[in-house]
């Protein structure tokens, strides 16, 4: 089965999702950029991009590899573009996670998954490596707080829709040879009463029968300005994850990724997930300055004073996207750098 499985106790490394485009698909160093290519020059250039991907996380040394998210433009409406029932046409202006406003795309029919969104992305990710991989889906919170809802008018509701959409396509994934499959959940970070609600048990529904581990990435945003400002207004202790963690802890969900580097985030909230494998961010996405191996250790031998190194993953905080590949390279390879140094002193090389 999973190869992660046959891999001894060292701390492993994987991003948290996202790469930088190269610069003939995307315009690069920026968020949600257009396609510069259409049809089968588009598809054929995914697929590059893709491999260009993979083989920029190996030769970095990470443990885990994901495809970089080459193929989508943004992380919740690529997927949901994949989905009945949406209008991505006449949009409409909403508030995203109460900081910023954005124009989205409008539920106006049933939610229905007809095919599959990412699994030959997926295949084709399985095929270019012998090493665990790993693939992001939306989480079905943040779907509903990235769209106009005007036909079931009812959040819970509409993330049922979506959780079980994200569950065939886990089921799916998970076949095609996926070994982890994370959910991107930032609403977490937000609306505590509805995650305690409802939030935590229709996420179980996305992962329900998946045959891979599965991950929630609760981060605090790219580094963008709406995102900045929010920090700046949480204080000097960020407490958001005390709210989440002990229900995720009595969750099915296997693994949790948090951002840990240069944040504001108390590391002893990690104790309260006794039991999960953490990945802890300790990569900034929010500054060009390049790691070093040792500020990385540091982080992660913090991390062990509150959970086992064995249930300890070195992580990115969230996506690289918004960095020059040469930026995003010397990341990564300080993450691996910094995770075996960390592993060496455990005598777990
Ligand atoms: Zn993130």
């Amino acid at each position: 089965m999973c190869n992660s499985i046959k891999m001894n106790n060292k701390i492993l490394t994987t991003i948290s999702g996202s790469l930088p485009k190269p610069n003939w698909l995307a315009e690069p160093e920026k968020l949600w950029s257009p396609w510069l290519l259409q049809g089968e020059e588009l598809k054929k250039g995914k697929r590059d991009a893709i491999k260009i991907a993979v083989n920029d996380q190996i030769n970095s040394g990470l443990s885990i590899i994901g495809d970089g998210e080459q193929t989508r433009q943004h992380f919740v409406t690529t997927f949901i573009e994949h989905l009945n029932g949406v209008d991505f046409k006449n949009k409409k202006v909403v508030r995203i996670r109460n900081r910023y406003d954005a124009s989205v795309p409008v539920v106006i029919s049933e939610i229905k998954r007809e095919k599959s969104v990412f699994v030959e992305d997926a295949k084709y990710l399985r095929s270019l490596t012998n090493l665990p991989i790993k693939f992001t889906l939306p989480g079905p919170m943040t779907m509903v707080d990235t769209l106009y809802d005007g036909y079931y008018k009812n959040r819970e509701k509409l993330a049922e829709k979506f959780a079980t959409a994200l569950n065939k396509e886990a089921i799916e994934l998970a076949d095609a040879g996926v070994d982890y499959i994370q959910f991107d959940e930032p609403a977490f970070n937000v609306f505590f009463d509805e995650v305690k609600d409802w939030g935590i048990k229709i996420l179980e529904k996305a992962v329900n029968n998946v045959k891979a581990k599965t991950i929630v990435h609760i981060c605090y945003g790219y580094g963008i300005e709406a995102n900045i400002k929010w920090k700046n207004s949480l204080g000097n202790e960020w407490r958001q994850y005390e709210h989440v963690f002990p229900l995720l802890a009595k969750s099915r969900i296997d693994q949790i990724s948090l951002e840990c580097q240069n944040s504001k985030v108390p590391m002893d909230l990690i104790s309260l997930l006794k039991g999960k494998k953490i990945l802890v961010g300790a990569i900034d996405v929010s500054t060009k300055k390049i790691e070093t191996p040792e500020q990385v250790a540091n982080i992660l031998r913090e991390a062990t004073k509150y959970a086992e190194p064995r249930n300890i993953l070195g992580c990115t905080n969230c996506g690289l996207v918004t960095f020059s590949k040469q930026v995003a390279n010397a990341k990564m390879k300080a993450l691996a750098d910094g995770t075996k140094i960390l592993n060496k002193e455990l005598g777990l090389e």
